[in-house]
């Protein structure tokens, strides 16, 4: 399957199984699935479950392959305020916010819109905000081999928001930093200008 690829042609098998398990949810909540504005929902249910898990298909480390340019620019390059959509393992409940990334090319640079796409595939699994985090850092420092990585992510949990467990409104932050990112002054740099607002 090309990395590039998003699922929009569903297993049919799989799809089925999946709607057949939504259906049971629905009754067993105790709704009437005959009701007509629900009659199809085990359908489409199964079709955002599978497509927010199309993670699990696809490979990040080609996707970057694919994009790696030599060039020599050695300066910090950084992309902010990546959206993040993805579920919690522990609830099946979605958790959103930004990821913002940077690293310090080594040699090679990767075409920019590579490293939103690299967060969606690890995105798009059931993940814990923590493990995402980590996944995206190895996945840039294994194939890209920069001098240094840095990976943030703020995000909602909706575990959280709407079962009232903790303060609705916070947020939590993660982060992860390899290389020269490990020195103070760098990684302060980098906290520096994802905090500013640089437009
Ligand atoms: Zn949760």
């Amino acid at each position: 399957m090309s990395p590039y690829q998003n699922l929009e042609e569903y297993n049919i098998e799989i799809t089925n199984e999946v709607k057949e398990h939504f259906s049971r949810i629905v009754d067993d909540i105790g709704e009437d699935i005959t009701r007509e504005g629900l009659v199809n929902t085990p359908e489409r249910a199964a079709k955002a479950m599978l497509f927010l898990t199309q993670g699990y298909k696809q490979d990040a480390t080609e996707i970057l392959k694919g994009a790696m340019f030599e060039e020599s620019y050695d300066d910090m390059v950084i992309i902010k305020d990546i959206e993040v959509y993805s579920l919690c393992e522990h609830h099946m409940l979605p958790f959103f916010g930004k990821a913002h990334i940077a690293y310090i090319p080594n040699g090679h640079i990767v075409g920019l819109s590579k490293i939103p796409r690299v967060v969606d595939v690890f995105a798009r699994r059931l993940q814990v905000q923590e493990r995402l985090t980590h996944d995206i850092l190895e996945c840039i420092n294994s194939t890209l081999q920069p001098k240094g990585v840095a990976v943030v992510i703020e995000a909602a949990h909706m575990c959280m928001m709407m079962r009232g467990v903790q303060k609705q409104n916070s947020v939590t932050t993660t982060s992860g930093f390899r290389g020269q990112f490990e020195k103070i002054e760098t990684r302060n740099e980098f906290l520096k200008l994802i905090s500013s607002d640089l437009s």
